[in-house]
């Protein structure tokens, strides 16, 4: 009997049973059959939820949010305001949003904030009648926030432009209103006469590599990769790093917010948001400027619309394949799958001598670990296909991430993101057809393997002062391979991550980087769950050692004697001061450094020096987020 109905089908087509070889092999040639097979069925569409458009704008709330923030402005309670009118923009359309910048500007002026001031009467002003009164005050409130930032030619030309519209439309205000404002205007232009643009306060500076690897830019000199058939990429030390030293610092190649946090942070440069501007058309995301929504203007144009969606489906890092591609036109893509194509690179090997590896570069994206075929990868023992069990959860996850990558694939052609006589992919696909669709899914792989957390510094917590905000692949820092007991740590600064040796590294040796919690926070029971999504048994001194957690370690006085015999007495009170006040400053993070290079002398480490490795990371990631004192 044929199968007809949705639920027929997938029960009878789907099933581990029927087809078995569809579900148990994760290569290519397989991956086009699922894809092709879940294509046939017309729920693949996903036409509901392209429909939905749940982001769009929501004028009504808009106007309602607007006159609730005016009452607040009026009763004096601006921190609500300006919490309402935030709101406010994100769900305005076209026709009231100038009025919400206006009122916005305002509420700016009365906090003295004059460059945001600036910022939304820029953009009240395109998008108020120009010739209207509301136009002129704009004019006004934007010389005056000049004058107050003492930019005296840019005030002195918002001033004349102001005059010269008061000109054009005073026959038309009462004889009062239009003296006002030339009295106001006049005395606007004598006060504006002092030519010393008032200095903002510098932003925390990001150190930069002393010197950089010249095939990796993103690593210190100091910092190399090796390659071993039977383990594939691993880094280690060209020389010797001292404990404190900064090896890497990376950008992201992709990233993306988590959705608690979007209204918090700049969607493109992930700065905390102290001034928003919101998408023009959907609801979900922020900017801290317009250079961040212009820089973000491509890409963004391909997910707009779709957030909310794309959250919901929570598809963890396999969201960050599709910010990957949509980094990049059509054309770029293509040229990386034709060339792909021509030479099926091996995704594990040696990174090539002639072309360096570019954090930013599609190209040494696209040649990250995705584990693409069950022979390849840093594996010792390879997870795949072992028992009954484990094949049917390997089953549901292949057919799940078939799935998303037809989703996302999906997404793609609805947001016009194809040349447009591309036609949508099908069952009927010839295998060319799915060449983008195998790049996407090997694109989630990537993603699925080396994600790394982003996280802010919350700089009133002393004790755990990161928070995380979202996820990102810095490519450079994931080809840094895992230990329990890592020998460096990673710290975010908006979008780029700076990797700062936490102990001594001597030449040679491995620089590690943990995917797990460290063996001093959990057991080997539980970190060997933690890794089993990266296919490989952790071999590490902790693990192979059976190094006990934290509570067990021994307190190794002889070690911590010896460590402090190298410090001088001033040296010793200014760790204790430290740990007492938790206040850092220069002079006390070279201190614990020191300590530090000397405690780690030992075969293994003792609870001192888990305890003061963990104090400098909490002192570098204050350092950086501006709170050295
Ligand atoms: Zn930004
Ligand atoms: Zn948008
Ligand atoms: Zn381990």
């Amino acid at each position: 009997m044929e199968a007809t109905s949705f639920i027929e089908r997938a029960f009878s087509e789907l099933s581990l049973k029927k087809n078995k070889r569809l579900w148990l092999s994760s290569d290519e040639t397989r991956l086009e059959d699922r894809i092709r097979l879940l294509a046939s069925f017309p729920i693949c569409q996903f036409e509901e939820v392209f429909a939905s458009n749940l982001d769009g704008k929501n004028p009504k709330l808009a106007s309602h949010l607007l006159d609730k923030a005016n009452l607040a402005f009026a009763q004096g309670d601006n921190d609500t305001s300006l919490k309402l009118l935030n709101q406010s923009l994100q769900f305005a359309g076209d026709s009231e949003i100038g009025q919400i910048y206006f009122s916005r500007a305002a509420l700016w002026s009365s906090l003295g904030q004059d460059q945001f001031v600036l910022a939304d009467l820029a953009q009240a002003l395109e998008r108020i009648e120009n010739g209207s009164e509301q136009y002129l005050k704009a004019l006004e409130k934007r010389a005056q926030a000049h004058v107050h930032l003492q930019e005296t030619e840019k005030a002195n030309a918002a001033i004349e432009e102001a005059q010269a519209i008061l000109v054009q439309i005073r026959t038309r205000l009462k004889k009062n209103v239009a003296s006002g404002y030339e009295k106001r205007l006049q005395k606007l232009l004598k006060s504006n006469t002092r030519d010393q643009p008032l200095k903002t306060p510098p932003e925390a500076l990001i150190p930069s590599l002393e010197s950089s690897n010249p095939l990796i830019p993103s690593f210190s000199s100091n910092v190399q990769v090796q390659f071993e058939a039977s383990r594939g990429r691993y880094c280690v030390a060209a020389g010797d790093i001292a404990c404190g030293d900064l090896i890497a610092k990376d950008s992201s190649y992709c990233s993306i917010l988590d959705y608690s946090k979007v209204r918090e942070f700049c969607w493109h440069c992930f700065k905390r948001l102290k001034y928003a501007l919101p998408c023009k058309s959907c609801t979900i995301v922020l900017f801290c400027s317009d250079i961040c929504q212009t820089s973000s203007q491509s890409s963004h144009r391909v997910e707009c619309g779709l957030l909310g969606s794309l959250y919901r489906a929570n598809f963890g890092a396999w969201i960050l394949a599709f910010k990957a591609i949509i980094k990049n036109p059509f054309e770029v893509v293509s040229s990386l799958i034709e060339s792909s194509e021509n030479q099926k690179a091996n995704a594990n090997s040696k990174l090539s001598d002639d072309s360096p590896f570019i954090s930013k570069d599609l190209r040494s994206f696209d040649k990250l670990v995705g584990h693409d075929s069950a022979d390849s990868g840093t594996t010792t023992t390879s997870k795949l296909v072992k028992g009954e069990g484990d094949q049917t959860q390997q089953a549901a996850g292949l057919m799940m991430e078939a799935l998303v990558t037809l989703f996302l694939l999906r997404c793609l052609e609805h947001q016009g993101y194809f040349p447009p006589e591309t036609p949508p992919l099908s069952s009927e696909s010839p295998s060319a057809a799915f060449a983008f669709a195998r790049k996407l899914n090997h694109f989630m792989r990537i993603a699925y393997f080396n994600t790394h957390e982003v996280t802010t510094t919350d700089k009133n917590d002393n004790v755990s002062p990161v928070t995380r905000i979202g996820r990102g692949i810095y490519p450079t820092l994931a080809l840094i391979n895992h230990s329990c007991f890592p020998n460096y740590r990673r710290i975010c600064i908006n979008n780029v991550t700076l990797g700062i040796a936490i102990r001594p590294i001597k030449r040679g040796d491995e620089i590690a980087d943990t995917y797990c919690p460290t063996f001093a926070s959990v057991d080997k029971e539980a970190r060997d769950l933690a890794l089993e999504k990266y296919r490989f048994a952790c071999n590490c001194s902790a693990c192979s050692n059976n190094w006990p957690q934290f509570a067990h370690l021994n307190n190794n006085s002889d070690a911590v004697t010896k460590a402090k015999q190298h410090l001088s007495k001033s040296e010793e009170k200014l760790l204790n001061q430290m740990r007492k006040t938790r206040q850092y400053n220069h002079h006390a993070i070279q201190t614990l450094q020191k300590y530090i290079t000397f405690l780690a002398e030992g075969t293994q480490p003792c609870k001192e020096l888990v305890t003061s490795e963990n104090e400098l990371y909490n002192c570098f990631v204050r350092k950086y987020a501006g709170e050295y004192t």
